[in-house]
C-alpha cells in the first residue's frame, strides 16, 4: 500500500453492522475497514457469514443495522438518538457498477464468447461503445492469461479459465473495488494455481481494493496486507497474514488454523 493510500478515507467501512435472515441473526457488530489498495482476505469456517458480510457490502443483501459505506457514499441504516435512519446517499444498481464481484460459479453466459462476456455489461449498463468495449475486453483477457482464447465459448475453456474470464468480465466495469467469493473453490485442484496468480497479479500491480474470501492460506500469506478471520457471524480477529496465521490470539482462529493448515 502506498502512502498516499493510507491517507486516503476507507474504500469499504463497515460500522456496527448487523444481519438478520428472518429470525436468525448471521453477523453480528461488524466493524470492518478497507484501505484503498488494500487486499483483505476473509477467513472462517463454513457458516461464519463471509459470503453474507461481502453481499451486505455490495449491496445485495439488505443489512439491519449499523451502516455500510462503500467509496464514501452511505447505504443502509444508522441508529441516530435511538431513531433508525435509512441512508441512500446512491442507488444500489448504481454503486454495484463500482464494486466488481467474482463468485464461486462464474455464470458466463454460454452462447457468448470470452470478448462477449466480459464486454457486455460495459456496453449494456454503462452504454460503452462496442468497438471500444470490446478492444478493452480484449486487453483484459490478455491481462488474465486468455490472449488467443477471446473467441471461445465458455464450453471450451476449462473451468480455471472461465473464471479468469470472470475476473477479466468483472474488472472490464473499471471497479474500484474486488470482491472475491471462494473464487477458486469450485475448480479442481490442478486450475487453483493458475486463478490465485491472475488475483496475485492484480493485488500487487492493479492499485486496486480487493477482499478476497479464500480457503487459500498459502495465497492469504503471500498476497493479503490483513486477514480478518471471521466465526459464527463475528469478526473474530484481524491483522498481518503472519500475526494472525503464525501467533493467532483467540482459541478459535487457533482452531481453525489446525484444521485447514
Ligand atoms: P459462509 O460464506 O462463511 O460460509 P454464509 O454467509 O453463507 O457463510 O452463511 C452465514 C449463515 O447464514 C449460515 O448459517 C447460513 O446458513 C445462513 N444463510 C446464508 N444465506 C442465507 C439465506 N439467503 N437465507 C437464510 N439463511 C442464510
Ligand atoms: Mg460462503
Amino acid at each position: 500500500m502506498s502512502a498516499t493510500a493510507e491517507l486516503a478515507a476507507p474504500v469499504v467501512r463497515v460500522s456496527d453492522m448487523d444481519k438478520w435472515y428472518g429470525n436468525s441473526q448471521v453477523l453480528y457488530n461488524i466493524d470492518l475497514e478497507v484501505a484503498a489498495g488494500e487486499t483483505v482476505c476473509l477467513i472462517g469456517p463454513s457458516g461464519s457469514g463471509k459470503s453474507t458480510l461481502l453481499r451486505c457490502i455490495n449491496h445485495l443483501e439488505e443489512i439491519n443495522t449499523g451502516s455500510v459505506e462503500v467509496l464514501g457514499d452511505l447505504m443502509g441504516y444508522r441508529m441516530h438518538r435511538g431513531r433508525l435512519h435509512e441512508l441512500h446517499e446512491r442507488d444500489a444498481a448504481d454503486q454495484r457498477t463500482r464494486v466488481g464481484m467474482v463468485f464461486q460459479h462464474f455464470n458466463l453466459f454460454p452462447h457468448m464468447t470470452a470478448v462477449e462476456n466480459v464486454a457486455l455489461a460495459p456496453i449494456k449498463v454503462k452504454k460503452e461503445n462496442k468497438a471500444e468495449a470490446r478492444a478493452y475486453a480484449r486487453e483484459l483477457l490478455g491481462r488474465v492469461g486468455l490472449a488467443g482464447k477471446e473467441d471461445h465459448y465458455p464450453s471450451q475453456l476449462s473451468g480455471g479459465q472461465q473464471q479468469r474470464v470472470a475476473i477479466a468480465r468483472a474488472m472490464a466495469m473499471r471497479p474500484k473495488v474486488m470482491l472475491f467469493d471462494e473464487p477458486t473453490s469450485a475448480l479442481d485442484p490442478e486450475l487453483v494455481g493458475e486463478v490465485l496468480a491472475v488475483m496475485k497479479d492484480l493485488a500487487l500491480t492493479g492499485g486496486i481494493t480487493m477482499v478476497v474470501v479464500t480457503h487459500e492460506m498459502g495465497f492469504a500469506r503471500e498476497v493479503a496486507d490483513r486477514i480478518v478471520f471471521m466465526d459464527s457471524g463475528r469478526v473474530v480477529e484481524q491483522g498481518p497474514p503472519a500475526q494472525v496465521l503464525d501467533t493467532p490470539r483467540s482459541d478459535r482462529t487457533k482452531a481453525f488454523l489446525s484444521a485447514v493448515l
